[in-house]
């Protein structure tokens, strides 16, 4: 295996490039030819640590990242997999892992993924059966065992976060989930696409703070006006191209050669800001023909990188009415706005709803109530199977259908996403946290719903409990539970929370550790 990336990114004198590239949808011809030229030349370059390739990305099927990799991997090119759980359940993530593991591809980006496009007759079916901090841990367990098996070398398995998010909540839940991926080992981030400086520095501010020491690359595209406008039209899931920014963009390709000129300008300038702010490295990405681009950029960002203050104010792309945890210019976090920490009103029904759910789990689910040996005994008399279906069909699914859109998934993960349900509300079915696809609060999915993150921490907020949301690791989802009672599969101690599976323990030790943000 290959190591030029580990080792770049561990040596402290070293500020690293990746660059990302999109196999195409054919398995052979030109579009194949071009990557492969691309990866050829950034070989012969010397400069880049590793190329990245991307996983079927929007959710369309490409060709494997895996095997494209894999050639450019003989060129002697390191290579990073995008790895992401929409297309293929833990069955099929773990075998996946064992093949990259078996070609010597550990350089893993582990990714929850976008949604899935379309394919063959229509839209894919979207899998989700676990999440990336899952996967993290399903790297480091399959890591331990192929070491026990003789083979020392384990995954290189990072993450990814966007700093770029414009509610509160958002932010919040992409930070708190950082935590929990690096917690579940991460070992490093690269992030989202945006162009707001001080969303940069924010992450790096907050990182610090909470002692989340991993190395973080920032995403840096060469962009266009097709792709800026794609992106302010939110056609690439999380990146975010601002309209005045987008004006910009079209004011300067109004002259074509002028444009490449400041397409190039603008990456190396923000490759210079980001060096400044502490960032590790640059992920380059939007090259598509050639590799020159690529090169011009390094030498004028190594020619102007002393110069990254002067070209601050020129990545101020706030978003309309966008949160920041810091103030402008401010060394100390912002004591009025208390990211986290402040008290969110709730509707009425909104209200009613938390408040319901959080009243029933306090009674009815809390070994310490009470009323707890009782609904324990019941539990045990109703643990038959016709009794559990009578259970079922009269008292459990009918006021769970009606208030959570409940799937009868048995194994309930309410109580981690402030009582919404992560099977019906999350088309994700995200149990630790949000994907990066959220935009102004919304699912990515579904834009006229709200994000179940941005809900939970609503909630939570309202409580004065938003920390919550960053110390679980929830285990996946049980499927063996399928279609039966959550309520006795909890009192029975065969759910998620009683489950002495390893991975159940992995992610109990692996807890974030951080108390509050900032
Ligand atoms: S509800 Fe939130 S976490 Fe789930 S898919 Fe939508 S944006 Fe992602």
């Amino acid at each position: 295996m290959l190591r030029v990336f580990q080792n770049d990114l561990s040596d402290p004198d070293h500020f690293l490039v990746t660059l990302e590239l999109v196999p195409g949808r054919e398995s052979s011809g030109r579009a194949i030819d071009t990557v492969m030229d691309i990866a050829k030349d950034a070989f012969s370059d010397g400069r880049i640590s590793a190329v990245s390739m991307t996983d079927n990305p929007g959710g369309n099927p490409s060709l494997s990242p895996d095997v494209l990799g894999s050639r450019i991997f003989q060129l002697g090119m390191d290579v990073i997999v995008h790895f992401t759980c929409r297309d293929m359940n833990r069955v099929g993530l773990e075998s996946r892992a064992l093949q990259l593991a078996m070609m010597g591809m550990k350089n893993i980006l582990a990714l929850t993924g976008d949604y899935s496009g379309r394919g063959f007759g229509g839209q894919g079916a979207p899998v989700f059966d676990i999440g990336s901090v899952h996967l993290q841990i399903l790297l480091g367990m399959l890591s331990e065992r192929m070491a026990e098996a003789g083979d020392p070398d384990e995954f290189f398995a990072g993450c990814a976060v966007s700093p770029f998010k414009q509610a509160e909540g958002e932010c919040f839940a992409q930070y708190a989930k950082l935590c929990r991926k690096a917690a579940a080992g991460a070992k490093f981030v690269i992030t989202q696409l945006g162009y707001d400086a001080r969303k940069f520095e924010e992450l790096i501010r907050i990182m610090d703070r909470r002692g989340l020491k991993l190395p973080a690359l920032a995403s840096i595209y060469v962009l266009t006006p097709g792709a800026a406008r794609m992106m302010h039209n939110g056609g690439v899931p999380g990146a975010v191209v601002t309209r005045p920014l987008l004006d910009r963009i079209e004011a300067e390709w109004r002259n074509k050669a002028d444009g490449r000129e400041a397409a190039v300008e603008r990456a190396a300038r923000l490759a210079a800001v980001v060096k400044g702010l502490g960032y590790k490295g640059i992920h380059i990405g939007g090259i598509h023909r050639r590799f020159d681009k690529v090169g011009r950029i390094l030498d004028r960002f190594e020619a102007i990188s002393d110069q990254w203050t002067d070209f601050l104010p020129q990545f101020d792309y706030p978003q309309p009415g966008g949160f920041y945890a810091f103030e402008d210019g401010a060394e100390e976090p912002d004591a009025a706005s208390g990211f986290g920490q402040r008290h969110v009103h709730l509707g009425f029904l909104e209200s009613a709803h938390y408040r319901l759910h959080k009243t029933a789990h306090d009674v009815f689910f809390n070994p310490q109530h009470p009323l707890a040996p009782l609904v324990k005994k019941a539990a045990a008399a109703l643990d038959t199977p016709k009794r559990e279906h009578a259970l079922l069909t009269i008292l459990e699914d009918p006021p769970k259908k009606l208030l959570l859109g409940c799937r009868r998934c048995g194994d309930c993960g309410i109580q981690h996403v402030g009582f919404l349900c992560p099977e019906s509300d999350c088309p994700k079915h995200t149990r630790n946290g949000a994907c990066g696809g959220s935009d102004g609060g919304r699912c990515e999915v579904f834009p006229d719903r709200p994000c179940i993150w941005q809900r939970a921490y609503n909630r939570l907020s309202h409580d004065g409990k938003a920390d919550a949301l960053i110390h679980d690791c929830v285990p996946p989802r049980m499927w063996e539970l399928d279609q039966t009672s959550a309520w006795l599969n909890f009192h029975r101690k065969r759910d998620h929370q009683s489950a002495s599976t390893d991975i159940a323990n992995r992610c109990a030790a692996g807890r974030c550790q951080i108390g509050k943000f900032p």
